[in-house]
């Protein structure tokens, strides 16, 4: 028996890690695509059927097997279609495996209850542990009231009782320290990925995003032989508001710009904060007199913007702009951020708040 258990525990665990590389790190929610969920339930039902083959017998012409816990990990994973599914697979395959009798109807029945219950019990509030706990101890009810239907004999019903729950209790607790791990291990996963592209102040793209996507994007415009422009922009005598409000002030002006630029940029521009005070967006698919006029835009905005540093306390910041634009202005690729950059020193040279293009025309405000 201890060697059935042991079989049954690695097929579990086998299964949850293969599902947690190719489905269940899609972050499963009401949105997720009914392919998926119908995937998961498909999965889950596989794996019920895989625990019936490797039942563990417990007494002479008794067996018992763990595929209930398919259809809460179908539950847990797969919304509210994926346990329908686990249950109708599994609850199917024991019918046409087993034949036809009262225990396989009785199994059949017990499928769908468990299916319904998990439903529901996942739809609550209640912690990932008091789920689990409360599902466990739902099939264990569950599984006991069609036992006691089942087996007339009280000291067989006795026995089976016991070893059942002891064997569910045990590999539930695996299984469920093995899933919080896995969760755990993909969270922190998301986030390192998060971390090493997203700037963790404005949420922006950090450098290293920016000069990722921007090598992907000129070859792409290269290739399609499309305009590409690039704005450089650096907000003017941002020290000034760091010595006289304060850092945390500061901080507010630097998110609250990173709103102003993704209100007034079009979706699929790519903004990044370059570092300190100076941001970037690339505008795809834009010639430079559209760049100049999306540069106004944003460097408008931010003038007439009230920065409210406080519940009381509003100032107002300027900013100046570089901008560059593939092929028109800049005709090499590997030119346009060392000409953005060139054109963004113009306008601060010339005055400061006003938009420069890179060849060295400034446009008026
Ligand atoms: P200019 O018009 O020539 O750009 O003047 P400036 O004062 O904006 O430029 P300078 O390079 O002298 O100062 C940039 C300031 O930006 C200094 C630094 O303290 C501040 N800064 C950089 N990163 C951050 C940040 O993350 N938060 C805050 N609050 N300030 C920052
Ligand atoms: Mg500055
Ligand atoms: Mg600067």
């Amino acid at each position: 028996m201890i060697t059935q258990l042991f079989i049954n525990s690695c097929i579990l665990i086998t299964f949850i890690s293969v599902s947690y590389i190719f489905i269940l790190n899609k972050n499963i929610s009401p949105n997720t695509s009914l392919l998926l969920k119908v995937l998961v339930g498909a999965w889950s039902g596989l794996l019920g059927i895989l625990l019936m083959l490797f039942s563990v017998p417990i007494v002479s012409h008794v067996i018992v097997d763990f595929r209930y816990l398919p259809i809460l990990l179908s539950a847990i994973f797969g919304g509210l279609l994926a346990p329908v599914i686990t249950s109708i697979i599994i609850g199917a395959f024991r019918v046409l495996y087993f034949g036809v009798s009262n225990a396989s109807l009785i199994a059949l029945i017990d499928a769908f209850i468990l299916g319904i219950g998990f439903n529901i019990l996942y739809s609550t509030k209640a912690s990932r542990k008091a789920k689990w706990i409360y599902s466990i101890i739902y099939i264990l009810i569950v599984t006991s009231i069609s036992m006691i239907i089942l087996i007339k004999n009280p000291s067989i019903l006795f026995e089976i009782l016991i070893v059942y729950s002891a064997a569910i209790v045990l590999v539930s607790y695996f299984i469920f320290k093995y899933l919080e791990y896995l969760s755990e291990s993909v969270e922190f996963h998301e986030k390192l990925k998060s971390e090493a592209t997203k700037d963790f102040l404005t949420g922006l793209n950090n450098v290293r995003q920016f000069k990722r996507d921007f090598n992907n994007f000129t070859h792409q415009m290269i290739t399609k032989n499309e305009y590409l422009s690039l704005l450089f922009l650096d907000i003017d005598f941002f020290k000034n508001v760091n010595d006289t409000y304060g850092h945390n002030s500061g901080d507010i002006v630097l998110k609250e710009l990173a709103i102003i630029l993704k209100n007034t940029c079009r979706d699929f521009d790519i903004i990044s904060r370059n570092g300190g005070e100076e941001f970037s967006v690339i505008l795809l698919d834009c010639e430079a007199s559209h760049a100049v006029k999306i540069a106004e835009l944003i460097r408008k905005s931010v003038e007439n913007n009230n920065f409210y540093i406080s519940d009381t306390v509003n100032i107002c910041v300027t900013i100046s702009i570089g901008v560059t634009t593939y092929p028109d202005i800049t005709q090499n690729v590997d030119n346009l951020i060392e000409n953005a950059d060139t054109a963004l020193y113009e306008a601060k040279r010339t005055g400061r708040n006003k938009v420069c293009v890179y060849n060295l025309n400034p446009v008026k405000p």
